[in-house]
This record gives C-alpha cells, structure tokens and sequence, in this order.
C-alpha cells in the first residue's frame, strides 16, 4: 500500500485539499503533493529513512500537514508531541516514543533543543533563532529523490500519546490496518463525500485533530484549518468556508454556542467527544437544528468506537450511540466476566480499529487487554438496543465509609440545579472515611449560595453521596482533549481544605 495522498492525486487532482482558515489561502491535492514531495526530499537528504520515528513538535501549521503525509510517503512512523509541553515533558516523551529525529517550528525550537541531547533536531522554518549548532533548517538541503514507501496492515504509521488523564501518558501503536478500519467504519456511519470541508481546529497531536488530516486523501474532501482555536472566528470559519463538519470537545462547541449564538447551515456534522457531552449542550443542539453527534472514543482505537446520529443523540440524550461497524464492545464486572444489558460496568472493546499495544512497555499492554479485548477503564453501559452510555471511569469510584459513590450521578443532581454551569467530582483522601466525596463547581451566576445547593443535593441524594467539600472556580481544569483533569480537581479541593 503506497501514501494516501499519491492515490488522491491521480483521481482528483485539481480538487482543494487543504484551506488555511485565517489567511483563506488553498492548495489543491496536485499542490499538496508537490509541498509533500518536496519536504520528504529534504529529510531524506538530512538521513531521515523508512523505519525512522519522526517527532513533530509543532502549532497546528500548514507545514505540520505536509510532514504528516511526508512521513507516510518516506515510511516514517510520526510522532506528533505536544505542542504546550514543557522542555522535560517532551524529552520524557521523546524518550518513550525512541524518537529518532524531532521536527520543530521557530516557535517550539528552544523547547526541542532542551529537550533532547542526542536525538537531532530540524526545524521546518528558513531561519533558525535558538541555539544554530544544535538545529539544521530543513532548507539547508536540496530534495533528494524519494522512493515511495509500501506499507503494510501491521506497519506502525502513528505513535500517539493518550491525554494523560489516568496518569503518564502512554504511547499508543496505530498501524495502517487501526487507521484505515477506523476511517471505513467512520464513512459507514457519518457518510464523507468528496467537497466535503472539514474544519480542524483540535490539536494535531490528537486524534480528533490528526484523523482528518490522515484521512482528507482517502475521502476527498477538504481540510480547513484553523491555527488557534478560538471561539467567535471558528464559528465564523464555517459560514465563509461553507464548513460541512468539524470535530470539537464539549466546552468548544458550547463557547461557540455563546460566542454567535448558532452556527451557520452548511453544517452537517459536529462530532463531540473526549468528553461526555452535558444535557444542557446536546438540548441546545436540538432547538436550534444543530447536527450534533456524540462520540465516544480513545487514542487506543484510533478515534470512535460508538457515535449518536443527531436523532437518536436528541430522542436518548445521554447516549454516545452503537459502536460502530466491525467493533464490539463488551461490559464486563470487575472479575472480567460479562455483564448483561443494562448492567453497568466496563467497556472492553476489540475490532481492527484496537492498537496492538503501547509502545516499549509490554507489561502495560497486558494489563490491558483481556479475554473480550481491550479494557478501556471506562464505567458505562448498554442498553437493550445496543446504545451506549458512559458514566465515569474505573479509577473515579469514590469509596467513602465503605459505600460507593459514582461521581457522575452526584455530578449530574448539582448540573441540573439552575445555578450551576459545570461541576466536576472527586473523591479526597480523608483520614476518617478513607475517601470523602468533593465538588468543584462552575457557577452559571454570582448568586449561588453553597447552603443552597447542599440542601438542593440533600432532597436527591443519599446522605453518603452528599458533597462534604463544595468549592467554586470560574472553570474546570481540562486536558486539551477536553478531560476534566481529576487529579488538578483533587488538588484544587485539598488546598480548598486547609
Ligand atoms: P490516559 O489514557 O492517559 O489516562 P485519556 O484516556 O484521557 O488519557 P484519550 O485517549 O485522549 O486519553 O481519551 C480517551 C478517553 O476519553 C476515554 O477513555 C474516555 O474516558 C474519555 N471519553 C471519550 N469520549 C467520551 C464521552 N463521550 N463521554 C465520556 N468520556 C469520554
Ligand atoms: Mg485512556
């Protein structure tokens, strides 16, 4: 199997492949091709070869998307880093990932260069600013012929990082085989057509940011892409570019909701996932015709594993959908056996699009999967017509004087009281009850008096479940995926205490 895009060039050669959103310039895939091409060339007169793990530690750039398909075109598996990571963050992943050469911007060269001794560091910029002997300019070397790579089901084309909401990040293998399943069973359920324009505005070291870059030659349709994600442009890129899906976390979608108030018609798709997407959202979506569909998925399964079309997401609000095409999920209890519809438990998931395990670390990949497949650690259920819905994660369980809590059905009773836009809930160690249940709360006005919401908890709760620390804060800590960081929740509330 050669690059997608060399595939893409022959059937539509003229089409726009790729827009970038603040300055409205295009390129054509023919156009496309060429920057690929030429950048390919240029790394492999710098002895970049197949095999290599390119590093990428880049803003979301129009050269970011040329390197990923040069990657896929000279048989490099891609490394895409963090962007907003710190100089120690990024060498501990570079590490992990065995990155053997790191590509880098102006604008994250000073963070490559501390963050590596030995691995080389190029740069994608003419103008090399931080430190001259340690980056070479990727234009200090004319292209040199590339032999196109053939890759195989098995190769490994993506290590990416997880969000770190659980812990350390954990390299994830995507070969060719997870991506493509992934891509098939995503056109099954939400139906690509070439002309289709997608904005991307989610990081590229993510999957909802990287998926449609990877997949844009497969499908035909166009990228929009938008640098930096803010709220009132982003709205305003799908009407001047006639955007017809985009892929956004919860809190993005919800501040373009309050930015423009609707979005424009073109729309046909809004996936929403990483996160669950609260009742209040997907309502809003519904009263003003927005297609909304959540999406639940991992790094793990190269993107979706379930997704709600707009009308089953608006009549089972809640819902995250069927699993897609060709995966299976499976609620098991906590001795891994089965559990029947309804039950609640978690989610084991298996099917091409499943990683065949984190890179380097096979003690790790054992412990995740298990006899029906992968072990998401993630708590939900089935119900009998096969529709998913997440509640929380293994590791949320609150255990408080021996009962256990789940912090989704507390969080769920203090979001629907009227003065309260978001809240997150956790257990904090507590010396007398080992755990004590804990809120952090968004409030929708300044009026929202804590007695209040502790007496408004108390006529839907059990006394256990009840909330012994309530802060507020002007808004949750997230990971860029739009996880609500638990362990900064947790922090937030034992300073909270003392
Ligand atoms: P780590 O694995 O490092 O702890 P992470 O699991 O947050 O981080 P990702 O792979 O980016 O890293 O995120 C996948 C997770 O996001 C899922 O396992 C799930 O917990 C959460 N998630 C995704 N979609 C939804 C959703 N619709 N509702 C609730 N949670 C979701
Ligand atoms: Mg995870």
């Amino acid at each position: 199997m050669r690059d997608w895009l060399s595939h893409r060039v022959r059937t539509s050669p003229d089409a726009t492949a790729l827009v970038h959103a603040g300055t409205g310039e295009s390129w054509t895939f023919t156009e496309l091709d060429g920057m690929v091409e030429e950048t390919a060339g240029r790394l492999v007169a710098l002895g970049v070869a197949p095999g290599d793990h390119l590093g990428v530690v880049l803003e979301p750039r129009v050269e970011y998307v040329t390197l990923i398909h040069a990657a896929m075109r000279l048989g490099a598996t891609l490394v895409p880093l963090g962007d907003g990571l710190t100089p120690r963050e990024l060498g501990r992943q570079v590490e992990t990932a065995d990155v053997t050469v790191l590509v880098c911007g102006a604008e994250t060269e000073a963070r490559a260069v501390e963050a590596t001794d030995d691995v080389p560091v190029l740069s994608v910029d003419a103008t090399v600013t931080a430190n001259a002997t340690a980056v070479v300019s990727i234009y200090e070397f004319l292209p040199e012929p590339v032999t196109p790579a053939t890759w195989s089901r098995e190769d490994v084309q993506l290590l990416l990082f997880t969000s770190g909401t659980t812990g350390d990040p954990k390299a994830v293998q995507l070969t060719m085989g997870n991506v493509l399943a992934n891509a098939v069973a995503s056109v099954f359920r939400l139906g690509f057509d070439p002309g289709d324009r997608w904005l991307v505005t989610l990081s590229l070291h993510h999957m909802g940011g990287i998926g449609p870059v990877l997949r844009m030659p497969l499908y035909g349709t166009t990228v929009v892409l938008r640098e930096e994600f803010e709220a009132g442009p982003a709205a305003d890129d799908i009407d001047r570019y006639d955007v017809t899906g985009v892929s956004l976390v919860p809190t993005m979608l919800r501040r373009m909701l309050d930015s423009r108030g609707t979005l424009a018609s073109s729309l046909r798709t809004v996936l929403l996932g990483g996160a669950p997407a609260p009742r209040e959202l997907v309502e809003r979506c519904r009263d003003y015709s927005i297609p909304v569909y959540p999406t639940y998925g991992m790094t793990e399964t190269a993107s979706q594993v379930a997704t709600a079309p707009p009308d089953e997401a608006f009549g089972h609000v809640g819902t995250v959908g069927r699993p897609l095409f060709w995966t299976d999920v499976t609620v098991v209890d906590e001795d891994g056996e089965r559990l029947p519809p309804g039950e609640t438990g978690e989610f084991v998931v298996d099917g091409p699009t499943v990683s065949p395990g984190y890179y380097g670390d096979p003690e790790a990949t054992a412990e995740a999967f298990g006899e029906f497949g992968l072990h998401t650690g993630d708590v939900g259920y089935v119900d009998r017509s096969g529709r998913l819905y997440v509640l929380n994660r293994v590791d949320d369980r609150i255990i408080t004087g021996g009962e256990n809590v789940d912090p989704g059905e507390v969080a769920d009773v203090l979001r629907s009281h009227p003065g309260v836009r978001d809240v997150a809930v956790v257990g904090v160690p507590d010396a007398e009850w080992g755990e004590r249940v804990s809120a952090l709360v968004v409030p929708e006005t300044d009026e929202l008096d804590r007695t209040d919401l502790e007496a408004y908890a108390r006529e839907r709760l059990a006394g256990f479940k009840i909330p012994r620390a309530v802060a507020f804060a002007d808004e949750l800590p997230r990971t860029v995926s739009g996880t609500v960081e638990r362990d900064a929740v947790r922090e937030r509330l034992a300073a909270h205490d003392e």
